[in-house]
C-alpha cells in the first residue's frame, strides 16, 4: 500500500460533504459530546478498532443488538454459509419460520410479522391496532422513542390529555393530531386520559421500559388491598395493559429495545409473566436481527389476523424476513442462554459499582439506574422516574466524562441519556478497562466549571 489509510478526522470530513452531518443516524455524529466520532473499521468480541488503528472497549454494542459481542464464530459461520446460498429470493424461506418459532416459544407473542427496522415495527403494530380497533388515537409517553415514525415524533401539548404537537419540523400537524403524550409512570394521567378520550383511543404504545431516556424502570406498587409481605404487585406495565383492556384499546409493547436483551424473555419475562398477563402487540428489533436490519411485531393471533393477506390491514416488506439477517437473529437467539444473560449482569454489577466509585470519589451527581441486565448512568441526583427528571442532568459534566474516557480506550454512548449496552464478550480484560479508566474520567467531569449561579 502506498498511500496511508484514512483517519477518522479525514473520513469525517469526506462524509459531511456527501451526509448529512457526516453521518446516517444523528447521535453517531457526537453533536453532543463534541470532538470527531470515530470511524469503526473492524470490531471482535468486546472490542472496536477504529481508523487510527485504536482499540476502544465497546459500550454501544450496535445500540444494543450484539448481545453476543462482535463476530461471533458460531453467528459469523451461520452467516456465511446463509450468503452462500444466496442473499434474498422474495420467496417464503425457512430461516424466518424457524426465527418466528423461536420468538413465540420465547416471548408472550402468537404470531409475528418480520420488516426491517424498529421504526418500521411500531408504524406497522399502530396501523394493525387502528385497523382492528377501528379507532384512531394513540396514547405514547413522552420520553419513549419509538423510531422516527411521524405520528411519534411528538411532544405534549398544552395540558394533559390535549393532542400532541410534531416534535420534529416535516411532521404534519394533522399526523400528531391524534396522538397523546402522557409523562412515563404517570398512573393518574393515564386514567384522566383515558376517562376522557377511551372510547376514540386505538391504542397505547410504550417502551416496555424505558431506555431511551437513560434507564427508566416502569414502576411497581403493592395490589390493592395487599397486606404486604411477598403481596402481588401491580407494574405499571400490567396497570396499562388493564387500563387498555378496559377501555377496548391495544396495549402495545416496545420490545425493540428490552426484547432478548433486558431479561431471556425480554421485558415481559420480567413482569407479564410474573404477573400473569401479556401485551396485545409487541415489537422487536436490535438483538433479534443479530446486527442485522431485522425487526417483527407480533401478539395475539386474533390480532394478527387482520393483517394482509389474511385479513384487511395492509403491510410488506421487498426485504422483509431476508434469509441472512433471519439466519443472523436465529443463531444469535439459540446462543442468547441464561449463562449470557449471568454474565452480562454480573460485569454490569462490576461496572456500576466502579463508577459509583468513581463518581462518588470525585463529587459528582449521579443515579444509576437499571431494569433487567441493563443499565444507565443519569448525571443528576435521582431518582428519574420520568424524561423531566431525565432532564435535569449536568450535561457538561457527562461530556467531559464521555471524552475522557474515549481517550481511556472506552467508547460510551456519545449522550447522556442512553443505556450503556454489555455483551457476553466483557471478559476481565475488557471490564478492568473500564474499571481503569472511571477514576480519570470521573475527575474530568468534577473539573467542569458550575455556572454562576448555581451552587
Ligand atoms: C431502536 C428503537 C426503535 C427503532 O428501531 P430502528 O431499527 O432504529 O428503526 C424503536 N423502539 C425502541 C424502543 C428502540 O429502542
Amino acid at each position: 500500500m502506498t498511500t496511508p489509510a484514512p483517519h477518522s478526522d479525514e473520513l469525517f470530513a469526506r462524509a459531511k460533504v456527501v451526509t448529512p452531518g457526516g453521518v446516517n443516524s444523528p447521535v453517531r455524529a457526537f453533536n453532543a459530546v463534541g470532538g470527531t466520532p470515530r470511524f469503526i473499521t473492524s470490531a471482535q468480541g468486546a472490542w472496536l478498532t477504529d481508523a487510527d488503528g485504536r482499540e476502544y472497549v465497546d459500550l454501544i454494542a450496535s445500540w444494543g443488538p450484539m448481545l453476543l459481542g462482535h463476530a461471533h464464530p458460531e453467528v459469523l459461520a451461520a452467516v456465511q454459509s446463509a450468503v452462500a446460498r444466496g442473499t434474498s429470493y422474495g420467496t417464503p424461506t425457512v430461516p424466518e419460520v424457524e426465527l418466528a418459532e423461536e420468538i413465540v416459544a420465547r416471548t408472550s407473542v402468537e404470531q409475528v410479522r418480520f420488516v426491517s427496522s424498529g421504526t418500521e415495527a411500531t408504524m406497522s403494530a399502530i396501523r394493525l391496532a387502528r385497523g382492528f380497533t377501528g379507532r384512531d388515537v394513540i396514547v405514547k409517553f413522552a420520553g419513549c422513542y419509538h423510531g422516527h415514525v411521524d405520528s411519534l415524533l411528538a411532544s405534549a401539548g398544552s395540558g394533559l390529555a390535549t393532542f400532541a404537537v410534531p416534535g420534529t419540523p416535516g411532521v404534519p400537524e394533522s399526523s400528531t393530531a391524534l396522538t397523546l403524550v402522557l409523562p412515563y409512570n404517570d398512573r393518574a394521567a393515564v386514567e384522566a386520559t383515558f376517562a376522557e378520550h377511551g372510547d376514540r383511543i386505538a391504542a397505547l404504545i410504550t417502551e416496555a421500559a424505558p431506555g431511551n431516556m437513560g434507564i427508566v424502570p416502569p414502576e411497581y406498587v403493592e395490589a390493592e388491598g395487599s397486606t404486604g409481605g411477598g403481596a402481588p404487585r401491580v407494574g405499571f406495565n400490567q396497570f396499562l395493559s388493564q387500563t387498555c383492556a378496559r377501555h377496548g384499546a391495544l396495549f402495545i409493547s416496545d420490545e425493540v429495545m428490552t426484547g432478548f436483551r433486558a431479561a431471556s424473555q425480554g421485558q415481559w419475562g420480567l413482569d407479564g409473566s410474573v404477573e400473569g398477563w401479556a401485551p396485545d402487540l409487541t415489537t422487536f428489533g436490535k438483538v433479534m436481527g443479530g446486527g442485522f436490519p431485522a425487526a417483527a411485531f407480533g401478539g395475539r393471533a386474533d390480532v394478527m389476523a387482520h393483517l394482509s393477506p389474511e385479513g384487511p390491514v395492509y403491510q410488506a416488506g421487498t426485504l422483509s424476513g431476508n434469509p441472512v439477517a433471519t439466519t443472523a437473529g436465529l443463531t444469535t437467539l439459540r446462543l442468547a442462554t441464561d449463562e449470557v444473560y449471568a454474565h452480562i449482569t454480573e460485569a454490569g454489577e462490576t461496572v456500576k459499582q466502579g463508577v459509583a466509585d468513581a463518581l462518588g470519589a470525585a463529587g459528582v451527581a449521579h443515579t444509576i439506574q437499571s431494569n433487567g441486565t441493563m443499565f444507565s448512568v443519569f448525571f443528576s441526583d435521582g431518582p428519574v422516574r420520568n424524561f423531566d427528571e431525565a432532564n435535569a442532568q449536568d450535561l457538561p459534566r457527562f461530556n467531559a466524562f464521555f471524552n475522557a474516557m474515549l481517550d481511556a480506550g472506552v467508547h460510551l454512548p456519545p449522550s447522556a441519556y442512553e443505556t450503556w449496552f454489555l455483551s457476553s464478550a466483557h471478559d476481565d480484560r475488557a471490564v478492568q478497562t473500564i474499571l481503569d479508566a472511571l477514576p480519570g474520567a470521573a475527575r474530568a467531569a468534577a473539573a467542569v466549571p458550575t455556572p454562576e449561579g448555581e451552587s
